[in-house]
């Protein structure tokens, strides 16, 4: 049984609203948005965090950006501005242990300074 939520996601044995998928990388809304547009951006590849992150997959931190920002420009938060963020261990506010990119954006007159992820 795996106990991971979000490698339950990439297995298709728990439902997420899924906007994109491909080879190495999935992404999906949260299930509980901190702002207008919050996405998670995920390798398939189950890594704790940064924290754990080997040298051999640090390309796939490249990956998840590089979608975030096709992510965005999607969405159309590259005229507005998002935020990239990742939480890294306990510590920092990490409650998923498997690495995942927040997108965050959508919000209009500078709402953005006070969020929390
Ligand atoms: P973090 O605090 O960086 O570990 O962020 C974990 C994020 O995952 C939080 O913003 C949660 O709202 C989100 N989350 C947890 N479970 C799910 C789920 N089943 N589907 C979508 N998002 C989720
Ligand atoms: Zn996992």
């Amino acid at each position: 049984m795996q106990e991971c939520i979000f490698c339950k996601i990439i297995n298709k044995e728990q439902k997420a609203d899924i906007v994109y998928e491909g080879e190495k990388i999935i992404a999906f809304k949260d299930i509980n948005p901190s702002a207008p547009v919050h996405i998670l951006i995920v390798p398939k590849k189950h890594i704790k965090s940064i924290i754990e992150l080997k040298k051999e997959d640090a390309s796939l931190i490249k990956d998840l950006i590089w979608r975030a920002k096709e992510i965005a420009k999607e969405k159309g938060l590259d005229k507005s501005g998002y935020k990239l963020v990742f939480n890294c261990g306990k510590g920092a506010g990490q409650v998923v242990d498997h690495i995942h990119l927040h997108l965050l954006g959508g919000w209009s007159n500078g709402s953005s300074k006070n969020i929390k992820v």
